[in-house]
């Protein structure tokens, strides 16, 4: 230490030395579009293969991975449906959302509404009884085992006819299903929320909040009649409406939230890569938009990867993240005590004393 005269004068470099690495902790946030079956890791899918005797067409799990790679929505949907098979009793239904509850845990949501696709599991002959129960039963002590306060969405395939989803909805209210709002998800092309106006409207007689899946790949136009014919209050995705100026000012008047999941929309091509997703100018447009995983098992990641990746190549400032974890709490249908709450979490504001 002799080169640096001066006794107690602590050199520069050595206050760099001092800085201490300590990881950035999470933002408090609400996740609002998750698809739990879009959860399946991998690695569960191989296990409840072996737990229930199903020989999977993959030999090991990088032969899974590499089946990752999609073209459009329409690729994915394939394989989601596919590895779906793999989900046969209430308990896998139990694994896979625990699984995703201590993820989304360590990523900073403290709040998740959480969608599932009743028909895709009636329609392989597993009772309705057993997907919802094996969800619902985890989400019931999720707020004490992992601090993630939780409501259920049954979402519903808008490829398949209307009267499938009534049919669906009938069950799910006639068993006292613990749900507290439907969705709308699946092939958007070609299956326009106007298909669902009889849908929504027995769903809001039965007092549920009510959101879809509009303007993903589907034009702004979808985004419209989600509102006007479904009556939502909420739009998943959503990015198209950057195509229509005078449905963006509407938006933004009307503070309409927007779920927005970009690494899902790198993965489905709806944006080429991520420097080219509308985020940034939706954010500056004075959108409504929260960040979201969707898919997290097969969009590269969950709700932290999203905003890591979002920070690396839009740099991201930390009003803009404030802002995003804010509109994602405010969008929520969560109580506004438990809005409250978090919304103090987030701005540091809990009394100490
Ligand atoms: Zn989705």
């Amino acid at each position: 230490m002799d080169n640096f005269p001066g006794g107690s004068t602590m050199p520069e470099t050595e206050t760099d030395f001092a800085e201490p690495e300590v990881p950035a902790k999470p933002l408090p946030v609400a996740e609002l579009h998750l698809h739990i079956e879009g959860t399946l890791q991998p690695e569960l899918i191989f296990a409840l293969a072996e737990r229930n005797g199903i020989a999977l067409p993959y030999s090991s799990l990088d032969e899974l991975r590499e089946k990752y790679e999609f073209t459009d929505l329409q690729s994915f949907l394939d394989l989601y449906y596919a590895n779906m098979a793999v989900l046969r009793t209430e308990q896998d239904f139990a694994d896979m959302t625990r699984a995703y509850l201590e993820r989304a845990a360590a990523a900073g949501v403290r709040h998740a509404e959480i969608m599932m696709d009743p028909q895709a599991h009636v329609s392989r002959g597993i009772p309705l009884e057993a997907c919802v129960q094996g969800v619902a039963s985890v989400l019931a002590t999720s707020e004490e085992d992992y601090g993630i306060s939780t409501m259920l969405i049954a979402a519903f395939l808008r490829d398949l006819p209307e009267d499938s989803a009534l049919e669906v909805l009938d069950q799910l209210l006639a068993m006292n299903a613990p749900i507290g709002a439907i969705g709308l998800d699946s092939a958007e092309v070609g299956n326009p929320p106007s298909k669902f106006e009889r849908l929504y409207g027995k769903a809001r007689e039965a007092g549920l909040r009510l959101t879809a899946h509009a303007g993903e790949e589907g034009p702004a136009s979808y985004i419209i009649e989600a509102l006007d014919v479904l009556g939502v209050e909420r739009i998943d995705h959503g990015i198209r409406c950057m195509d229509d100026p005078d449905l963006v000012e509407r938006l933004v008047d009307a503070r309409i939230p927007l779920t927005v999941c970009p690494l899902s929309n790198v993965r489905l091509r709806a944006v080429d890569t991520l420097a080219d997703h509308p985020l940034p100018a939706m954010l500056a447009a004075g959108l409504n938009v929260s960040v979201n995983s969707d898919d997290p098992a097969y969009f590269g990641g969950y709700v932290d990867d999203n905003f890591a990746q979002l920070t690396a190549v839009f740099d991201l400032s930390d009003f803009d993240k404030a802002r995003l974890a804010a509109n994602s709490i405010h969008s929520s249908f969560a109580s506004e005590e438990r809005k409250a709450e978090l919304l103090a979490e987030l701005n540091g504001r809990e009394v100490s004393d």
